[in-house]
């Protein structure tokens, strides 16, 4: 890999202490997960303990007060991990940022500390059963009452959620239609009427929790909106960049992990007297994949150095989100293909990363909706 010139001293030295810390308490564990369909919280505890988590929201509120650079490190060691289970995406990447931005200083006291040291697990709760990526038909309804809302309606699909102690979710306030009915609000998944349905079982990303959730008549708070009445809409939009690009670096780790074992695989593996490695069709496959890897990285990091220089436009984060989501797609098929039959077997890693890819070309908006979003921009 050419050298990447993005990260510092600082940046390496917490890379090798995630390395480290992930040896003891995340690569023991991950079939366990797999099988169990949730992270442990344990984990998520010792992530806190580690100063891992919200390394860049300000530390008055318990974070690192560090860059995005080293979210970013976390997101790709844990994918060169080869889990993709703990969504830090959406604790760290999106949860603390809605409430680090436009949450009262209240909410922020209450619940950023708490998120810093994995007590408290953060959701985004957007999708519902009749609208993804249609976010401006949400039906979940907040209605005014004294002192706050009480909230109706259901979301699906929702990462983290039944692990889940506080929501960032979006809700039409009032009769309006459209994007300017949608507000966000903070709320604690212990509130009274926030009902925790099934977990989705799921094709891959097993690992992950996915949750259905009800509200019947939840009380949230005047101070639990965040921002303003109707700017939710425009709040979502600010933040899916980051959003994206989270699932770009994820992305793009877990395509060179799964290179990276293919490659030990074939050189081990004989058929015809000699190993899989040395078919002129092996090597290829492997130099094209090397290839886009290469290129793959550049690109990444020149997204996250404009995302931390406040540069990154919404249809390049699409971009990049598009086309590391394919790229990591490509990569764990043709890496699956020259496992040959043992690539389709559970005990081998390859078939769970390649379960696991299928749903990075899902979420976080679909394929279509980031080529409908960069076309925009043409
Ligand atoms: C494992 C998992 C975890 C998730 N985690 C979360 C989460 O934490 N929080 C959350 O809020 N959501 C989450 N989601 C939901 C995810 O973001 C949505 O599934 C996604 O945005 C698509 O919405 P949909 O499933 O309703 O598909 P639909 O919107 O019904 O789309 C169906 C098809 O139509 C296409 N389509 C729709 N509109 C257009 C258009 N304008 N042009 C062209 N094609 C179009 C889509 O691309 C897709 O192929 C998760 C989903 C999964 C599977």
């Amino acid at each position: 890999m050419i050298e990447r010139a993005i990260y510092t001293e600082d940046h390496a030295m917490f890379r090798e202490s995630v390395k480290k810390m992930y040896a003891q308490e995340l690569t023991p564990y991950v079939e366990e997960w797999e099988t169990k369909g949730i992270v442990s919280r344990e984990f998520w505890r010792a992530c806190g303990n580690n100063g891992m988590l919200l390394p860049d929201i300000p530390e008055t509120y318990g974070g690192g007060g560090l860059d995005f650079k080293f979210n970013a490190i976390l997101l790709e060691e844990t994918a060169l991990a080869g889990t993709t289970g703990p969504a830090f995406g959406v604790h760290n990447d999106i949860v603390a940022h809605y409430i680090n931005n436009y949450g009262s200083e209240t909410v922020k006291q209450h619940w950023l500390p708490k998120m810093a040291s994995g007590e408290a697990i953060g959701a985004i709760c957007m999708s519902e059963p009749s609208t993804g990526s249609d976010l401006k038909n949400i039906r979940t309804k907040a209605t005014p009452v004294e002192g706050g809302f009480l909230l109706n309606g259901s979301k699906t699909f929702i990462t983290n959620g039944l692990n889940a102690d506080v929501a960032v979710i979006a809700a039409r306030v009032g009769d309006d239609s459209g994007a300017r009915a949608i507000s966000l609000f903070v709320c604690g998944c212990d509130q009274a009427g926030f009902i925790k349905g099934r977990k989705l079982d799921k094709v891959g990303n097993r690992s992950s929790d996915t949750a259905e959730l009800f509200f019947e008549d939840v009380f949230i708070p005047q101070e639990n909106m965040l921002g303003k009445q109707g700017e939710g809409f425009i709040y979502m939009m600010k933040e899916l960049p980051q959003e994206r690009l989270s699932i770009a670096i994820s992305c793009q780790a877990a395509a060179q992990h799964a290179y990276d074992i293919a490659v030990d695989y074939v050189k081990e593996r004989q058929a015809f007297g000699k190993a899989v490695f040395d078919f002129q069709n092996t090597r290829f496959v492997l130099a094209n994949l090397k290839t886009n890897l290469q290129v793959g990285w550049a690109h990444l990091d020149a997204c996250i150095q404009a995302l931390v220089d406040g540069k990154l436009a919404t249809h390049e984060a699409a971009a990049a989100k598009l086309w590391h989501s394919e790229l990591r797609c490509k990569v764990v098929d043709d890496c699956l293909q020259l496992f040959g039959g043992y690539g389709y077997i559970e005990e081998y890693e390859i078939a769970r990363l390649w379960r696991d890819a299928r749903v990075m070309r899902l979420y976080g908006g679909t394929s279509e909706i980031m080529k409908d979003l960069i076309s925009r921009s043409i």
